[in-house]
């Protein structure tokens, strides 16, 4: 019997076993069937509908055409950890915001979105079996990262009850001997919670209890609808315990430039930058010219796409519940993840009917995992009118499928 990934006469797998084990994208189904569908409304992708802030194409077009100064020349790689210019940015960016500093000789790296930054930081860290905490429903790239770099993802269940805010006591719950990080995603991607100053300082002391490394991915910092965002390495002891992955896809509306960055702890910032010198050798030099800029005169911009995406987060959120879906408000991202418990579907049925039925596409809750089930998530980084248009879709679609009153 030939298995996956072998020629004929071979019995044994070509492909590794860690390859093997992550399970294919259960989101990658919906778009292959969008692909070959006319009429389509996608909530389905994570991605802003606005273009790049001119200001920050501009400063990538200019910086190419006028050249630059010699020793930094365009067209060649940078340092491995990135433009100090665009490090020295970065590092005031989050002195100005969240008031905590970082040394951008040493404690800052520049990779290729905080895809690659995760992945660094896993690879980094892990040795094989230990068990990474990782809150569900999860963002899709998190445990196939620790998957890959040879550890066990362990998830941590996050509940409608507590608007799928993380819960210290459900993380302690799942510590073992073998636990060395946990996983933080607020703003989070899928559900839009974010954590209470609370919730943040429970965590905070198990993390401290434990002897945990906190990998927090906050790429959604600046889409925060009510009250400000906290960095999770403010809190008292956790910045020498945390890994910071900060992104520029989101907020400034730049997923095409692969641009993110890792800031925190010497030590381990180092032993990332080793990996990603021999993976990827540095971010590519235009997009970090672009992300200066998004840092030096990008914060207008912000609040415009802000508060758009807000004004459609409260449109979304009112129309689900008015169609009977119950919707709790998400406070940050750009997606909503409402039960849709009424039509007696599975999120998966739910999702292919409705692409199907209506030609509206939404990702099943379960893509997600477990605890992602009798839910969907549904972007609002699509413009207003295409948002209408979905929501009347889903309303017809919801009343002809509706079980319970
Ligand atoms: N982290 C989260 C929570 C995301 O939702 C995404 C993209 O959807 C990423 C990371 C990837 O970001 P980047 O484009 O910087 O690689």
């Amino acid at each position: 019997m030939t298995t996956n990934g072998s020629g004929p006469g071979h019995s044994r797998s070509r492909v590794s076993q860690r390859v093997q084990q992550i399970p294919a994208s259960g989101i990658r189904k919906f778009f292959d069937l969008l692909a070959s569908m006319n009429g389509v409304i996608s909530l389905g992708v994570g991605e802003p509908d606005f273009v790049t802030p001119w200001a920050i194409r501009d400063a990538a077009i200019h910086t190419i055409q006028r050249g630059l100064p010699e020793e930094e020349v365009l067209t060649h790689y940078t340092s491995n950890y990135g433009l100090m210019e665009l490090r020295r940015a970065i590092a005031r960016h989050l002195e100005k915001l969240y008031r905590v500093s970082y040394d951008p000789t040493q404690e800052i790296l520049v990779t290729v979105g905080v895809s690659e930054a995760m992945d660094l930081a896993m690879r980094a860290l892990l040795d094989p079996g230990d068990e990474v905490l990782v809150p569900e429903p999860t963002y899709v790239a998190y445990n196939p990262c620790v998957i890959l770099a040879g550890g066990k993802p362990v998830g941590v269940p996050t509940y409608v009850e507590h608007d799928f805010r993380l819960q210290a006591a459900d993380i302690e719950r799942r510590i073992t001997p073998k636990t060395k990080a946990l996983v933080l995603g607020y703003p989070n991607n899928p559900t839009g919670a974010v954590l209470s100053s609370e919730d943040m300082q429970g965590i905070a002391d198990v993390a401290h209890r434990h002897d945990l490394i906190v990998i927090s991915d906050e790429i959604y910092d600046q889409l925060v609808y009510d009250g400000e965002h906290t960095c999770f390495t403010s809190l008292t002891g956790m910045r020498e315990r945390t890994v910071l992955l900060g992104g520029f896809s989101k907020a400034y509306a730049m997923t095409g430039w692969r641009i993110g960055y890792a800031t925190g702890p010497a030590q381990i910032i180092e032993a990332m930058m080793k990996v990603h010198q021999y993976v990827a050798m540095c971010a590519p030099t235009i997009s970090q010219y672009a992300a200066i800029e998004a840092l030096t005169s990008g914060d207008g911009e912000v609040q415009r796409m802000r508060e758009q995406y807000n004004y459609r987060r409260q449109y979304m959120v009112a129309s689900f519940n008015q169609m009977g879906l119950d919707c709790f408000e998400p406070k940050g991202a750009f997606y909503t993840f409402p039960s849709i418990r009424a039509t007696g579907m599975t999120s998966e049925d739910f999702a292919e009917c409705l692409l199907r039925e209506e030609q509206v596409a939404v990702v099943p809750g379960s893509a997600f995992g477990a605890s992602g089930e009798g839910f969907v998530r549904a972007c609002y980084a699509a413009s207003l009118d295409q948002i209408k248009d979905a929501m009347e879709r889903m309303a017809r679609f919801t009343a002809k499928h509706r079980v319970t009153e």
